[in-house]
C-alpha cells in the first residue's frame, strides 16, 4: 500500500479504490437522462429515439497527454470534450458518460477530484444535462481515462461522412488551428533543455498565453452545433480532430467527391490565427490546415443551407482528395513540409 503524500494528503494508494469513489462520486455530473445514476451494478439511461449512438475515446498518458502540461482538471475536461465531439459530429445529442480512470497509486485524491471536477465543468459548459452514470478506478502506472459516450438522435437520421454531394457547400464550426498552436507554444516554451515538457514553465506560458494553451488542454468544440447542422439539413459531417485536410479528405473520399477548399477563406482562417499568435504568424495557415485536436465540426450543407455559426470554407465537386482553389493542397501552402516535420515531434 502506497503512502501518502509528503505532507500527508491521501492518496489513491493511500486511501484505497472505494474510498477514493466515495470522494469523486458526489463530483460527477448528474445526467438528466439516467433513470439509475451510479452505484448499482449498471446504469440505467433512456433512450427515447429508440437507437443508441455510442463512441469511446482513451487519453494515456504520454501519447495523448503530458502531466507537466495538463492539469487534472485539464485532463477531465479534455476526456468529455472529446467523447461529446463525436456524438455531436453524428448530428446527435449527448445524453451520458461512463468513466474508466487508472491512475498511479501515488495520485493525491485532491487530482482525481479536480478531474472529476473538470467533467463535470466541462459536461455543463458544452453539453449542459449530459452526466457521468458510472464507471470504475484502479491504480496502474500509467494514467488513463477512458471515456465512452452516449447519444441520442431524436428522431432524426444520422450524419454520416458518406452523404456529401457535388454542390453542397463546406463549413466549419468552432476553431481552426488554433489547439495546434497551443501545441506548439507549449514545445517551444515548456520544455526544459533535454526538450522534454516542464512544469515549471507552465505558470509563465498560460499567464502570456492563456487561450492558445486552452485550446489545447481543454478545447471548447461547438457541441450544440452538430445538432443544428443535422436540423438544416447536412449531408456528411465530422469533428476535426486530425486536421482540415486529412478530415476534410475523409468526407471527400467517403462521400465519392473532391473539396475545394477556398484561398480567401483559408488566408481569413490563417489571419485570425497570426493576431492571436503573432509569433506563429509564418505557420498559421500550415496550422489551421494540418493543425487537429479542435474538434471542430466540419459539414457539407446544400447550398443555401449553412446554418448560423458555420463558416463556409470551400465546396464539394465531382472528383477525388481535397484542393485549394482548383490546385494541389501540398503546392500552396508555405511552411507544410516545416508543419510535418514539427507534427512528428507530438508523437
Ligand atoms: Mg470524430
Amino acid at each position: 500500500v502506497q503512502a501518502a503524500t509528503d505532507d500527508g494528503a491521501p492518496t489513491l494508494g493511500s486511501a484505497g479504490e472505494r474510498a477514493a469513489l466515495q470522494r469523486i462520486f458526489p463530483r460527477l455530473p448528474a445526467a438528466e437522462h439516467a433513470l439509475l445514476g451510479p452505484g448499482d451494478d449498471a446504469a440505467i439511461v433512456a433512450a427515447p429515439d429508440g437507437r443508441v449512438v455510442i463512441s469511446t475515446d482513451l487519453l494515456v498518458h504520454g501519447p495523448d497527454f503530458r502531466r507537466a502540461w495538463s492539469s487534472p482538471y485539464d485532463l477531465g475536461w479534455k476526456a468529455a470534450a472529446t467523447n461529446l465531439a463525436d456524438i455531436a459530429a453524428m448530428g446527435a445529442v449527448p445524453t451520458a458518460l461512463v468513466v474508466a480512470l487508472a491512475a498511479p497509486a501515488s495520485t493525491p485524491l485532491a487530482d482525481l477530484e479536480a478531474l472529476a471536477d473538470g467533467l463535470r465543468e466541462g459536461c455543463a459548459a458544452l453539453a449542459p444535462g449530459v452526466g457521468v452514470v458510472g464507471g470504475d478506478l484502479s491504480a496502474s502506472p500509467t494514467l488513463t481515462v477512458a471515456v465512452t459516450v452516449f447519444g441520442d438522435l431524436e428522431e432524426r437520421e444520422a450524419v454520416l461522412r458518406s452523404g456529401g454531394r457535388p454542390g453542397d457547400v463546406l463549413a466549419i464550426a468552432g476553431s481552426l488551428g488554433r489547439a495546434a498552436a497551443g501545441l506548439a507554444l507549449l514545445f517551444e516554451r515548456a520544455v526544459d533543455e533535454h526538450g522534454e515538457p516542464d512544469a515549471r514553465r507552465m505558470p509563465a506560458l498560460r499567464s502570456k498565453h492563456a487561450a492558445l494553451v486552452e485550446a489545447q488542454l481543454a478545447p471548447r468544440p461547438a457541441i450544440a452545433a452538430g445538432r443544428l447542422a443535422a436540423l438544416a439539413g447536412a449531408t456528411a459531417m465530422l469533428d476535426v480532430s486530425d486536421g482540415l485536410l486529412l478530415d476534410a479528405g475523409r468526407i471527400a473520399e467517403a462521400s465519392g467527391v473532391r473539396i475545394d477548399l477556398d484561398a480567401g477563406a483559408l488566408a481569413a482562417e490563417a489571419a485570425a490565427l497570426a493576431e492571436e499568435a503573432p509569433t506563429l504568424a509564418d505557420r498559421a495557415l500550415a496550422l489551421v490546415l494540418g493543425g487537429g485536436e479542435d474538434h471542430g465540426l466540419l459539414a457539407a450543407f446544400p447550398p443555401g443551407a449553412v446554418p448560423h455559426g458555420y463558416r463556409v470554407l470551400g465546396r464539394l465537386v465531382d472528383g477525388a482528395g481535397v484542393t485549394v482553389g482548383g490546385r494541389d493542397s501540398g503546392a500552396v501552402v508555405p511552411g507544410w513540409d516545416s508543419f510535418e516535420a514539427w507534427d512528428g515531434r507530438t508523437g
